[in-house]
């Protein structure tokens, strides 16, 4: 089994250092697992003046995953558009079809305090939100803003998805949910769009083939508010891609740390992108506050999900526990007045934990 690492900008290359120490420290144990490191971002375009060489793209074709850190920053932003550094990351999801972006939105007792919602409402948290990521109105045509024919501007877009790529994302999510609750619920518009009818009648057709899952449908209104009520009543929520761009964002704040939080892309084979959800953090990288956990747990996702080693993530997972538990923080989830550690010093703790 072979890991594409690309540590990319910023924070990235401090925080995959840690987790791939964490795979290290797994593979000494019997996890047999080959790391690849590749330029990718900023890094890449420095080098080669491409966010994504062609050695880069080989790296990862010859990979069964992709460990990604984080890329981006301030001195790029005046690049042409295909040479920024978010190009390398999206040119990548497209190579590799990744059409499922699995995002959890765990909260641990330890750090419930960092919600804006009360803690009883969020301790305990574990959902996942699967959100389809290549088709849906964000891709559909026509669309333009043209001359109607009262003479004033008109905007237009396209609410599009087939069956088969209805389909696929629902064999996704109903196989996520027999790694965890056993629960899938898929949220559309279907009073309302025809697009979402189409949804909920071919994810409830995919069903029938994993009477093992529970499934319910809920509509993206009622998600919404139900996801700030009782976020907990949720195992795997299933969804198109814009409906997924907002519930996702709003998932992720129930928890209020933003180094918490993995996140994978996975295609058809199972192949997948692992990353955490924030971004290459120029503000502070290089000084050792960057908080290695979402990338770390990445990890997890990766030998969880593309290499189906369940057992070593659940391991990491563990550790990541026992961490907090002990009282472990970085300065992101750290309260006033909490000693904190830094990015190396986490590391060595989660690798400590594994026992
Ligand atoms: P960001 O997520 O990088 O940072 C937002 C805030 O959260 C900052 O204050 C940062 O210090 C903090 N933060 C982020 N990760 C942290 C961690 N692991 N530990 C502690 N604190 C952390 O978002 P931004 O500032 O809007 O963007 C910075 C750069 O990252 C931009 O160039 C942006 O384009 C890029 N970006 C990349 C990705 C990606 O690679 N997938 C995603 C989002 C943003």
């Amino acid at each position: 089994m072979k890991i594409a690492v690309l540590p990319g900008d910023g924070i990235g290359p401090e925080i995959t250092a840690q987790a791939v120490r964490v795979l290290q420290t797994l593979s000494r144990d019997g996890l047999h697992i080959e790391l690849e490191t590749a330029l990718v971002g900023g890094a890449a375009f420095d080098a080669s003046g491409d966010p994504l060489p062609a050695a880069t793209i080989a790296v990862c074709e010859s990979a069964d995953a992709i460990l990604f850190g984080a890329v981006g920053g301030p001195q790029y932003d005046t690049l042409p558009r295909a040479q920024r550094p978010e190009q390398g990351l999206l040119r990548l999801r497209k190579h590799f079809d990744l059409f499922a972006n699995l995002r959890p939105a765990i909260v641990y007792p330890e750090l419930a305090h960092a919600s804006t919602l009360r803690a009883e409402v969020v301790a305990g948290l574990d959902l996942l939100i699967l959100r389809e990521l290549t088709g849906d109105i964000y891709f559909g045509q026509p669309r333009g803003i043209r001359i109607n024919e009262a003479g004033e501007r008109e905007g237009f877009d396209t609410m599009r998805y087939s069956e088969s790529e209805i389909r696929r994302i629902a064999h996704t999510a109903f196989q996520a949910a027999r790694k965890r609750a056993g629960r899938v619920c898929s949220v559309d518009k279907a009073n309302v769009l025809e697009t979402t009818q189409l949804w909920r009648d071919v994810v409830t057709e995919v069903h029938q083939e994993y009477t093992d899952v529970a499934l319910t449908h809920m509509y993206v209104d009622n998600a919404a508010m139900q996801l700030i009520r009782n976020p907990k009543q949720f195992d795997v929520i299933v969804t198109g891609n814009m409906f997924g761009d907002i519930l996702s964002d709003e998932a992720s704040m129930l928890t209020g740390s933003i180094g918490m939080l993995p996140s994978a892309s996975l295609n058809a084979r199972g192949f997948g992108l692992y990353e955490p959800i924030h971004g290459s953090a120029p503000d502070i990288a290089g000084k050792e506050l960057a908080n290695p956990l979402a990338t770390i747990l990445s990890t997890a996702m990766l030998l969880r999900y593309s290499l189906d080693q369940a057992g070593a993530a659940d391991r990491i997972e563990a550790a990541v526990r026992q961490v907090l538990a002990k009282g472990l923080r970085t300065a992101d989830i750290a309260q006033a007045g909490e000693a904190t550690v830094g990015t190396r010093a986490m590391g060595d703790a989660v690798i400590a934990a594994l026992g």
